[in-house]
């Protein structure tokens, strides 16, 4: 029998966490869990490691050390703590692919620790290829590793690219929702609120970027990640509005043809299609009834109005650590609109200050990046102050 595929899930706590767990339940004789980990939430990483017994948890919060040792004493489970612990598990000899399924910036060093260590990434931070995507391909280029998307656009334009390799795109359509704010003027975003920004119509993710949806920012930040990961100039990737959430994206080859892939909305399916590639492994999700949406439609997004979805296209082209400060500076105006300090147009507004105040910095090292971030969050905190 084949070998079992060593997993580690970075932010297993998580919506994407959560969900690749119950992946991982439904195949016990494909997978082998390794390693757990969560930044605060004690209780369910306990819980998490007593059901599926992995050999390492790493609690980031260093102040819940002690309770999840406590916890886990009489197990075979190794407990560790802190940032630095997450960057060490990745390389741990019986790790095969490493789902790095934790939230923003945190998730860069760990992933550049797992590439280095010649580990598959199955990717669903994509916030790691908006900031650093020059370092981390070249990265996994030098070290023959593959990243595997989890995103679901990605996962679609992935799909479609299967036997097509050898063929060059013409173009990208990254698919949105549109969120719970499609159609909406600049006059009415004014006066939404956190409740409703919270309120997806299609998909159930954490809180940030389920702000980011109801923003743009978040296909915003697919474009760029979709840029590195199939090797394409801006003006080979467009964004159509989609609002039922059944086309995940599509590919347009050299030719004219087009293919798109299809399918009700459920994270669980490109999880596991980027943990058992190029296998499809049989399962008892829902299936889609076309007399349940006898019409999809399409329809262009509102770029006047959603002032993110600009913003990232322009960090794309100006290359260097333009994304990473535009990053940046949403992870701090996201998790200040979650706390109802500013508004949701306040977003996009500090999105466009920071990025454009800050100078960006050409070619840049890992430095630059971890520069370019500490100085656009303390830009934005500067002006929330
Ligand atoms: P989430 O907030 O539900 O979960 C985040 C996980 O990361 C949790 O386990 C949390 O404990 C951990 N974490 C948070 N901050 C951390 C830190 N500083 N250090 C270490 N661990 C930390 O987020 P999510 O919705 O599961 O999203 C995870 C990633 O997947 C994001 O990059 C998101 O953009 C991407 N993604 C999510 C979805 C979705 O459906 N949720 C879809 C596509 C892509
Ligand atoms: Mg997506």
């Amino acid at each position: 029998m084949q070998a079992k595929k060593g997993i580690a899930i970075l932010g297993s706590t998580g919506s994407i966490g959560t969900q690749a767990l119950e992946v991982l339940a439904s195949y016990p004789k494909y997978f082998d869990l390794q390693v757990l980990t969560a930044g605060m939430n004690a209780n369910l990483l306990i819980e998490q490691a007593l059901k599926f017994q992995p050999n390492s948890v790493v609690i980031t919060d260093e102040s819940q050390y002690q309770k999840v040792k406590d916890a886990l004493w009489s197990e075979d489970i190794h407990v560790y703590a802190g940032q630095e612990a997450l960057c060490q598990v990745v390389e741990s000899t019986e790790v095969h692919t490493v789902l790095t399924a934790l939230v923003g910036y945190a998730g860069l060093k760990p992933t550049i620790h797992a590439i280095e260590a010649g580990k598959t990434i199955a990717l669903a931070n994509k916030e790691t290829l908006v900031v650093a995507g020059e370092l981390i391909t070249q990265l996994a280029k030098e070290k023959g590793v593959n990243i595997y998307p989890v995103d679901s656009e990605h996962s679609a334009i992935f799909q479609c690219l299967v036997g097509e390799f050898h063929n060059p795109i013409e173009k990208i359509y990254l698919t949105a929702s549109g969120g719970p704010f499609r159609g909406h003027t600049h006059e009415q975003l004014k006066s939404v609120t956190l409740e409703q920004a919270l309120k997806h119509p299609n998909w159930s993710m954490g809180a940030k970027i389920t702000i980011d949806s109801a923003s743009l920012m978040n296909k915003g930040l697919e474009v760029i990640e979709a840029k590195w990961l199939f090797g394409l100039a801006p003006e080979q990737i467009d964004v159509i509005v989609h609002p039922q959430s059944i086309v995940h994206s599509l590919v347009q080859f050299e030719d004219g043809s087009m293919k798109a892939q299809m399918g009700l909305p459920d994270m669980k399916l490109p999880i596991q299609f980027a943990l058992t590639y190029p296998a499809r492994l049989k399962t008892d999700f829902p299936r889609f009834n076309f007399m349940d949406y006898p019409q999809l439609t399409f329809e262009q997004p509102d770029r006047n109005v959603f002032k993110n979805l600009d913003l990232a296209f322009q960090a794309m082209a100006a290359k260097g650590t333009a994304a990473c400060a535009l990053n940046a500076a949403n992870e701090e105006a996201v998790a200040a609109f979650l706390d109802k300090r500013i508004s949701f147009l306040e977003i996009a507004e500090l999105n466009a200050q920071t990025m454009h105040a800050l100078a960006n910095t050409p070619n840049p090292i890992y430095e630059d990046y971890v520069r370019a971030d500490a100085q656009a969050r303390a830009y934005v905190q500067e002006i929330l102050k």
